[in-house]
């Protein structure tokens, strides 16, 4: 055996708490890394190579490791570690975000009323619907909400970003994957919403890579893809239909699907505005046909083994940008066509199997119903392991919009009920 001596060997409850941090927070991290350069302090400014350590002794490794680390003039390495472990746990798991859009002039001219209210600095907003009595007097019924956050029509959409996505960024180097999504009725502001985020988060990853991660041989990539009709489509190749596979270990493969390896944000930029232009567009007009799609956008984040361009990268992270179908659409399941109330039945089933998907994340029942759409199969490896889910529903204000805002307001609430309850950090 490779322990030499009792002095080589401590036990996990010996270890700092910022090596154990270190320890079960990225064990496959580490096995990547020589101890060599390790040693050196050298994490941050040198290609990991050389001889991987065993498995098996992960401790005497460790132990080795802190005593050096603790020598060294700047406790650097383990300070990055645990503080990224605790912004780890201080990032929630899932979070409900409810974003407001202005009224518009097509609602302005039709004088509809903005009737949804929110106390500066709250994270409650009140609908103010306007009912009719049996005698046909109007009265209003007030409905109060509370989520995470409550994002008035004021809100740039970098302050979106950093309420969002932004915390969330610097933990997909440590294998976490998280995902976006945006939800609400068509014309309520998904798109306006999600398409500046992938950029802003891009943007933040490369200057990561750039800088604290330098010469790690991690790698960025794109890929942009939709689901229609619950047929998926490489928006990055035109159009091509791609097929899902599962491996033996139950990962998802989209077999075929075009990955960009990016490394500046304009070519970030350029690919999602490809990808947007190639989204479905139909006879009836380019908005009809986007908005019974889900659009997907993913940053993955590649670790090359020793470093080098050469060598396969292995997945360390994911970021994904779901743009949904209007919600109404799964409301379409009466029209008179019938290729309409099959998309309207699949958009449908996937809203629902993905609102059971992050409501079983968040409980302790381990199950979770990937298998109720091709949406929720698709997004599977997302929501297994460390996941982070961040749900922004897209609200219109007007009074001619009350129905669908209502029901948008209570799917998210039916989303953030469980992890309301849930008294922990996370
Ligand atoms: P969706 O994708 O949900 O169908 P869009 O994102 O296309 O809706 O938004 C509909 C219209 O409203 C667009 O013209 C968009 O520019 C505008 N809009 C949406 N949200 C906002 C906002 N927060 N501020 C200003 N304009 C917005
Ligand atoms: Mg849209």
């Amino acid at each position: 055996s490779m322990r030499k001596n009792a002095d080589d060997y401590v036990s996990p409850s010996e270890l700092s708490p910022g090596l154990l941090d270190l320890h079960s927070f990225d064990t496959e991290l580490l096995s990547e890394v020589s101890i060599p350069s390790l040693y050196e302090g050298s994490l941050h400014n040198q290609p990991a190579r050389g001889k991987s350590f065993d498995d098996s002794e992960p401790y005497l490794a460790a132990s080795r490791l802190t005593s050096r680390v603790r020598n060294l003039p700047e406790n650097n390495l383990l300070k990055s570690f645990s503080g990224d472990k605790e912004r780890s746990n201080n990032v929630a798991k899932i979070k409900v975000v409810v974003r407001k859009r202005p009224l518009n002039k097509k609602e302005m001219s039709k004088k509809e009323e903005d009737i949804i209210t929110i106390e500066p600095n709250s994270n409650a907003l009140t609908v103010h619907e306007t009912k009719l009595k049996v005698d046909l007097t109007e009265y209003v019924e007030k409905h109060e909400f509370v989520f995470d956050a409550v994002l008035n029509e004021g809100v740039s959409n970098d302050e979106v970003y950093s309420e969002t996505v932004e915390p969330i960024v610097p933990l997909i180097f440590h294998r976490t994957k998280a995902t976006c999504f945006a939800y609400g009725q068509t014309g309520s502001g998904k798109t306006y919403t999600m398409q500046p985020l992938p950029l802003k988060a891009s943007q933040d990853i490369l200057r990561l890579m750039r800088q604290t991660y330098r010469n790690q041989g991690f790698y960025l990539f794109v890929s942009f893809f939709e689901i229609y009709g619950g047929k998926l489509f490489d928006l990055l190749n035109e159009r091509k239909k791609l097929c899902m596979r599962e491996d033996g270990k139950q990962q998802v493969c989209i077999v075929g699907l075009q990955e960009y390896r990016v490394s500046d944000v304009e070519a970030i930029r350029e690919f999602i505005e490809k990808g947007n232009a190639t989204r479905s567009t139909g006879t009836t007009g380019a908005n009809e046909e986007s908005s019974r799609s889900h659009a997907i956008l993913q940053l993955a984040i590649k670790r090359s083994i020793d470093g080098s361009e050469s060598k396969p990268a292995r997945l360390v992270g994911k970021l994904s940008f779901i743009d949904l179908a209007g919600s109404e659409r799964g409301a379409d399941t009466t029209d008179n066509d019938k290729q309409t109330r099959m998309e309207g039945a699949e958009i449908n089933k996937s809203l629902l199997a993905l609102k059971e998907c992050i409501r079983a994340l968040d409980s302790d029942q381990g199950h979770i119903p990937f298998r109720g759409s091709k949406l929720t199969e698709v997004l599977r490896d997302s929501f297994v392991g460390d996941s982070r889910t961040v749900m922004i529903s897209c609200i219109s204000p007007s009074s001619g919009s009350c129905e669908h805002t209502l029901n948008t307001l209570r799917y998210a609430d039916r989303v953030k009920s469980l992890s309301k309850g849930n008294n922990s950090k996370r």
